[in-house]
């Protein structure tokens, strides 16, 4: 085989931001997220523009869709956001301790949870279970807080929330701990299974259910102040199922969350690695695990520390391609664990270049939209799965 010279990785950090320090001992990450933050305010913008009363949600569960959720809660509440949502106990503790302060929704919770730090965190629960009002009544008296609830109702998605026959159950027994000044039902609320097709019967069906609930609630003799329905999607284009309050995930990230539409969001964000080794093969080189994959012709092999425990999915393989110096490039062979081949052609690539694996697409790089057709999912899983060792790394120019 003839190897071409390899010029070794310079030495010098290729940006201030990307080094940091672990334990005193600097680092430099080999692969980063940059996050856009002017983006994510722009994303704001436009889904706040059409929120109700209430405003936006910034949903910023596991980890902002991989963003970060601190900063892009912190940038979103400066830019129109008016609430934070998350799944988890953990993750809204964590951004009360990042001092976060805004209203703040989480919606899963193990039976154990006993919701004390919860409340005396002034955080908001949702509820769709009697079991669940109890322990938090309970909490309430043993803190001397007042919970905040939003009922949650399945209207036909069949996943969280109370079943339509247990309503009645649910409304009375909140009302009579709102009575008690235990607990205020602060929302009312459902998730919509697809608010993309919005003439769908089936997303119509789930808002006349919400009504329902909306009249049961009524008759129970409570009055949530805040309904809740839509997401991205129908907070873009069902205005009937907009209510108070739009929760917004993934058109904040800057995913169009209608297929065909585009509403003008701005992908936030934008992985990346250096090249760490290049190589001149001939016609006929089999190349990573297996191999299953062989060079056409003689080529430039460019090494990339991005693999599948990084957010490149696996099975990918032989549709996949990332961006260096704005020429797509195939990814050669099975990906690895922690690293790709790419096949660079003739292409001037060198140690210490970049290979963008996802961006924008403005430079022609490939989107996360475009990762989630060659991997057979959606956009969400490919935004969710850049793992830990991904350096994040923020970037903006209008916000401190
Ligand atoms: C994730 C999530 C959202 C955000 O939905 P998008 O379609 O990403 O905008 C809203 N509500 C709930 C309950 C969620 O779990």
């Amino acid at each position: 085989m003839v190897f071409r010279m390899s010029r070794a990785v310079p030495h010098h950090a290729p940006s201030v931001e990307f080094n940091a320090s672990i334990g005193g001992r600097a680092v430099t990450a080999m692969a980063e997220a940059v996050v856009d933050l002017d983006a994510i305010a722009h994303n704001t913008r436009v889904l706040a523009a059409p929120a109700g009363p209430a405003g936006m949600m910034a949903v910023v569960k596991a980890g902002g869709f991989g963003h970060g959720a601190a900063e892009v809660a912190r940038t979103a509440l400066r830019h129109g956001a008016t609430w934070l949502g998350v799944t988890s106990v953990d993750e809204a503790l964590a951004l009360r301790a990042e001092g976060l302060s805004a209203p703040l929704l989480l919606w899963l919770y193990p039976p154990t949870e006993t919701f004390e730090a919860v409340l005396s965190a002034g955080i908001d629960v949702s509820v769709g279970a009697v079991a669940a009002l109890e322990v938090l009544a309970d909490a309430a008296d043993r803190t001397g807080t007042i919970a905040n609830v939003h009922l949650k109702v399945d209207t036909g998605m069949s996943r969280g929330g109370a079943p339509l026959e247990e309503w009645a159950q649910l409304f009375a027994w909140a009302r009579k701990f709102e009575s008690a000044g235990l607990l205020r039902v602060r929302g009312l609320w459902s998730h919509l299974a697809n608010a993309e097709n919005p003439e769908s019967p089936a997303l119509l069906a789930q808002i006349r259910e919400f009504e329902a609930a909306r009249q049961t609630a009524t008759a129970a003799g409570l009055a949530p102040p805040i309904l809740h329905l839509a997401n991205s999607a129908a907070g873009l284009q069902v205005p009937q199922a907009r209510y108070d309050l739009l929760r917004a995930g993934i058109g904040l990230y800057g995913i169009e969350p209608v297929p065909g539409k585009s509403y003008g969001l701005r992908p936030a964000m934008t992985v990346r690695a250096q090249i760490l080794l290049t190589k001149r093969v001939p016609a006929g080189t089999g190349v990573s695990y297996g191999p299953d994959f062989f060079t056409d012709r003689e080529t430039t092999l460019a090494l990339v520390p991005l693999g599948f425990a990084d957010g490149v999915p696996r099975q990918t393989g032989g549709r996949a391609s990332l961006s260096v110096h704005g020429v797509r490039c195939p990814v050669a062979g099975r990906v690895s664990m922690d690293q790709v081949v790419l096949d660079v052609g003739d292409l001037p690539v060198r140690a210490g270049d970049w290979a963008v694996m996802l961006g924008p697409g403005d430079l022609g790089e490939p989107t996360a939209a475009e990762w989630a057709e060659w991997a057979g999912t959606n956009p969400h899983e490919i935004l969710t799965g850049i793992g830990a060792r991904v350096r994040r790394r923020y970037e903006s120019r209008d916000t401190p």
